[in-house]
């Protein structure tokens, strides 16, 4: 690994830029070339492997004071970096729900980059980049065009930013001067909800236990009549029913909630109905899925992610809200030194910074404006059926192993099982299994708990991934139980 710094980096006197253009440029075609190599051969390595002691230490130097050399720093970069990284590019990473990226996006971050915008305002073409993908979201979710939203880091922020416009609109913009005040706000979700939703209850100040986790039935979705008991119980205290979450793919199982349930439920009793579709949104473009989340465009608001299944490099997440003019009632203000003005740079409201907590903005909405344009809806579509397909295929071939069973019905991409053995501690052997698989660099599947047991996760969400490697990993993680069951012999890999 490289460590001296041989030719160093010689900037212009008076600024960064260097005194040798040439060289940065030369050096870039080089890095732009090497990416394109890595991305065109992904599935050829292993998907992971753990970081060397040494190689953790390396990041261990102090703060740099001499000039470096940039070929150094990228020489760095491909010895300590670029081999330990997390794998979700590798078409057999199926772990948790990542994305696999994509070269479209990947060129954008660097135009992006290069631009340097600043989106958390004024009136320049960045931020008419990211309306127009606000205004495709609107389109995909079937809100109307005039829906307010804002690119964010991802659904975790955006569904913060739903809790805060919804206890808005319950208590009045007087809030936000007067604070809660024994605020006696409570919202729903189902017990599959992702945990960023009770976070965004925290953060909110609202706090977690008021948020009320509904039982699902027997598909992962909200029981509507544990729901309704609730909101009766708690009218019946004394406390104000304001929100509802529903699911739109839950991180376990895929499982989306009954949206046009939840959606008239919310009106009956005047709850604020956000939907948490981080990445089951996008469901919206593929014809055969659409029905499933039937209810979705009914929502006041909707989070979703175009870092998972629209495969758009990290990070970008997405909110969209129905009414704009609560959506920035909510978060708009007007320092003096951010004055709006009618002509000149500092027109242009509302500005983006008007809906979310961020002021300075980078223009993550190039890769996602650049993705979409060049692979088209349809295509990101048919990535969406072909992982689901793939989820169908894997859950055939679970049903038809003895070695293994399913723990989860498969609503859309994500497929629950586990190995079967006459093992003292079956969620042990498991969750062993998965480990052993990660650490080979043979696949990244992950793990849950479903119904108290411990559960090999494997969520489709790669437009990498194949066939042949679902077969890889099926035949991997027999390999592993039965190599683990045979060293044991209180154990049988012949089930129960
Ligand atoms: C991933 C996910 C989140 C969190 O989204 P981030 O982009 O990681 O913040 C929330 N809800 C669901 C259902 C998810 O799958």
């Amino acid at each position: 690994m490289r460590t001296t710094h041989d030719t160093p980096f010689t900037a212009k006197p008076d600024t960064l830029d260097p005194q040798d253009w040439e060289a940065v440029r030369s050096l870039g075609h080089r890095m732009v070339d090497d990416m394109v190599a890595l991305l065109a051969g992904v599935g050829d390595g292993p998907v992971w492997q753990a970081m060397p002691g040494e190689v953790r230490e390396a990041f261990k130097t102090p703060l740099p004071r001499e000039a470096g050399d940039l070929a150094g720093s990228y020489a760095d970069f491909q010895a300590l970096v670029q081999p330990y990284i997390g794998g979700n590019i590798h078409p057999r990473f199926v772990g948790w729900v990542h994305g696999g990226g994509n070269p479209v996006g990947m060129l954008a971050e660097l135009l992006a980059g290069g631009l340097n915008a600043n989106l958390g305002g004024r009136d320049h073409a960045p931020v008419e980049v990211e309306r127009q993908v606000i205004r495709w979201s609107a389109e995909m979710l079937g809100f109307p065009s005039t829906a307010s939203g804002v690119l964010v880091t991802g659904t975790s922020l955006a569904n913060l930013i739903a809790v805060l416009v919804a206890r808005t609109r319950a208590l009045g913009g007087a809030v936000r001067q007067d604070g809660l005040q024994g605020c006696p706000l409570v919202a729903y979700a189902s017990t599959e909800a992702h945990n960023c939703v009770s976070r965004a209850m925290d953060m909110a100040g609202l706090g977690t236990a008021a948020l009320r986790l509904i039982p699902c039935d027997a598909q992962h979705r909200m029981d509507m009549d544990a729901l309704a008991a609730a909101v009766t119980h708690d009218q019946a205290q004394g406390l104000q029913p304001f929100m509802l979450v529903g699911s739109a793919g839950t991180v376990d199982t895929g499982a989306i909630d009954d949206l046009m349930a939840l959606s008239r439920f919310s009106r009956l009793h005047g709850l604020w109905f956000h939907v948490d579709a981080a990445f089951g949104a996008l469901a919206m473009l593929s014809a055969q899925k659409r029905p499933l989340l039937a209810g979705i465009s009914e929502a006041d608001s909707v989070a979703f992610d175009f870092h998972k299944w629209a495969q758009v490099p990290y990070d970008a997440g997405c909110i969209l809200v129905r009414d704009a003019d609560l959506h920035a009632a909510t978060f708009a203000t007007q320092p003096a030194y951010l004055r709006r003005e009618e002509r000149g740079l500092a027109a242009g409201r509302p500005w983006p910074t008007d809906f979310g907590p961020d002021l300075s903005r980078g223009f993550r909405a190039l890769k996602v404006w650049m993705t979409i344009k060049v692979y088209g809806a349809d295509k990101l579509g048919a990535v969406i059926d072909r992982s689901c397909e793939l989820a169908q295929q894997l859950a055939r071939r679970v049903a038809a192993e003895p070695e293994l069973e399913m723990l989860a019905p498969v609503a859309l991409n994500v497929v629950c099982f586990r190995f079967r053995a006459a093992a003292a501690d079956l969620d042990q052997l498991n969750a062993d299994i998965v480990a052993d698989l990660q650490e080979d660099g043979l696949a990244v599947p992950s793990t849950t708990m479903i119904n108290g047991q411990l559960a090999i996760r494997v969520a489709l969400v790669n437009h990498r991934t194949s066939e042949a490697d679902l077969a890889l990993l099926v035949d991997g993680l027999l390999a592993a139980g039965r190599r683990r069951t045979a060293a044991n012999p209180q154990m049988n890999s012949q089930g129960i």
